[in-house]
């Protein structure tokens, strides 16, 4: 039985048998193998990390930090083929999904690479212009910002083993903090092979990189005021650790991602066959369907002007029956199974849910066979729509999310003011995609719900012939959204290097302030 390990102390360390969660493999439900952290000594980790890894990395600049990412990035690369195979097994996920997952890891440790080499020589970061702050220019301030002394322990959702630990400990190495990764159990196979590639390559100073395999244990009660918790995961877990004792009384930093109900809405001034409209059925079927539609940035929500429903439905249904669902290594399939059997329940459970006030219009609502699978086997659901009973929906359909290929059509009167207010019930997610060519209706959207999301995709037949979709991450944009999406903000370039670093006000000598600012 395979045993993923932990890296932790510079050591790999391997649970006993038989004291893990047992995983498995999404298609065939067969146990592929136990995961457990029993018998790590977090204490140990968490000064490991922060006296070895920290130290040696405060020592580099942006520049050769940059370098280290960049070394991780080809190191993932480098066995690009075989995360992409253990991907679609096990985590069920198409081998065009995996890739979006492993080239993803690659291609944002690589983005914070460059923007590190680009940064030069500095190891502080400049924060706004310096300013006199008495008669002359002889007392001076500025701000600036100093890599905080602790670790980054990085807490991740089962549906980007590799992003999620990619993107996060980027940001982190790249601002001077060492990382102690935890992938989710189900999936971390995956994240267990990247941080193998990157120990063998030898890139990372000692105590740069450590993982834990498993549940976290009493890795919060070693944490300190220097340390920093970024999560990822559900609004419920996200509550546990934001009200963790020791991170509450010692002010831990906490960034937190979770739920999203992101909504996609049509406007009215788009026309059936337009190039918008069709942008808009194409992108609307993948973000519900891609990833089977375990994705913190999938569609949920889809507000159509009322005169749109018919043709809506129409083209929507079409392109949502050209998935076929099954076995990630059969030909024909683009779309896998769920990742595990609690999702499988947990989808099923919403689904249900969504029916009291909801008409389903594509799905059974019902797990379904796999194409390629075994029969009997396999934690499949097909691609569900459903339609709001009310105009512009109420309750769970606003309040829910079913994270799986799942989405509610919900009819409005096509106006910017009500799109946002329906928008709005969501409580705050991390992207709302907007389609429209009219600048006007969309500036007004943006005006009045603008505070509802952390992100804005503008799609328009002005950009259709570069648009990616709404649920591409970009490292360049920001990443996080406010309220239930978790208030917290990831990625957007050389933002996401605050969580790791402390601003400080300096107030002295010109000199002095500068000279330390430029070091
Ligand atoms: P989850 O059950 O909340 O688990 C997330 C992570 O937290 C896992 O690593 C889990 O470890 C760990 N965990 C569980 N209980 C914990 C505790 N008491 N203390 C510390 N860590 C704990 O979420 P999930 O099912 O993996 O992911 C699905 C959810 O993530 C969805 O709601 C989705 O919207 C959200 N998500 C959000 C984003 C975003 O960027 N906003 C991105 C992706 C996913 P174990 O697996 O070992 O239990």
């Amino acid at each position: 039985m395979k045993i993923p390990r932990s890296h932790v102390g510079g050591n790999w360390f391997q649970a006993k048998e038989g004291s893990g969660v047992e995983l498995r493999d999404p298609t065939t439900e067969e146990v592929i193998a136990s995961v457990s952290s029993s018998g790590l000594n977090m204490g140990e980790a968490v000064q490991h990390a922060r006296v070895k890894g920290g130290a040696a990395l405060r020592e580099l600049s942006h520049a050769s930090r940059g370098e280290l990412l960049i070394g991780m990035s080809k190191a993932l690369h480098s066995i690009r083929d075989e995360l992409l195979e253990l991907s679609m097994t096990s985590c069920g996920t198409t081998r065009k999904d995996s890739k979006f997952d492993i080239d993803g890891a690659s291609g944002t440790l690589y983005h914070y690479g460059s923007l590190g080499q680009e940064m030069g020589d500095s190891s502080i970061l400049e924060d706004g212009e310096g300013e006199q702050l008495g008669r002359s220019s002889v007392f001076w301030g500025r701000h600036a910002r100093v890599p905080r002394v602790g670790v980054a322990v990085h807490i991740n959702a089962f549906n980007f083993p590799a992003w999620g630990f990619a993107e996060k400990a980027a940001a982190a190495i790249l601002a001077g903090m060492p990382v102690i990764t935890k992938p989710a159990s189900s999936t971390c196979l995956v994240t267990e092979r990247c941080i193998e590639a990157i120990v063998d390559s030898g890139v990372l100073p000692d105590g740069v990189l450590s993982l834990i395999s498993g549940s976290v244990g009493d890795l919060f009660d070693h944490l300190n005021e220097q340390d920093v918790v970024a999560f990822t995961g559900s609004a419920d877990t996200a509550l546990r650790i934001r009200s963790h004792p020791n991170l509450l009384a010692r002010s831990v930093s906490v960034n937190i991602e979770a739920d999203s109900l992101n909504a996609a809405v049509l406007a009215s001034d788009v026309e059936p066959g337009s190039e918008t409209w069709n942008l808009f059925v194409r992108e609307v079927a993948k973000e519900v369907t891609q990833k089977s539609g375990q994705k913190c940035t999938a569609v949920r929500r889809i507000f159509i002007p009322e005169e749109s429903r018919d043709a809506v439905v129409e083209s929507l249904i079409e392109e949502l029956q050209t998935r076929v669902t099954g076995s990630p290594t059969d030909d024909s399939v683009n779309m896998g199974p769920l990742a595990t059997q609690d999702q499988l329940e947990s989808v099923l459970e919403g689904i249900s849910k969504l029916s009291e006030v909801a008409d389903m219009i594509h799905g059974t609502g019902e797990r379904c066979e796999g194409v390629g699978a075994p029969e009997g086997k396999g934690y499949f659901v097909a691609p569900t729509l459903f339609e709001a009973r009310e105009t512009g929906g109420a309750g769970v359909i606003h309040e829910l999310e079913v994270f799986g290929p799942v989405s509610t059509l919900c009819r409005y009167d096509g106006t910017s003011a009500t799109a946002a207010c329906l928008n709005s019930l969501g409580a705050g997610t991390l992207v709302t995609s907007l389609y429209s060519d009219s600048e006007e209706w969309t500036h007004d959207f943006l005006q009045k719900g603008g505070s509802y999301s952390g992100r804005f995709y503008l799609a328009s037949e002005r950009m259709a012939s570069q648009a990616p979709g709404s649920g591409l991450a970009l490292p360049s944009s920001l990443h996080g959204g406010p309220g239930r999406a978790g208030g917290g903000a990831e990625l957007g370039g050389l933002r996401a290097l605050d969580l790791y670093s402390q601003r400080i006000a300096l107030q002295g000598a010109k000199r002095t302030v500068e000279g330390f600012v430029r070091s």
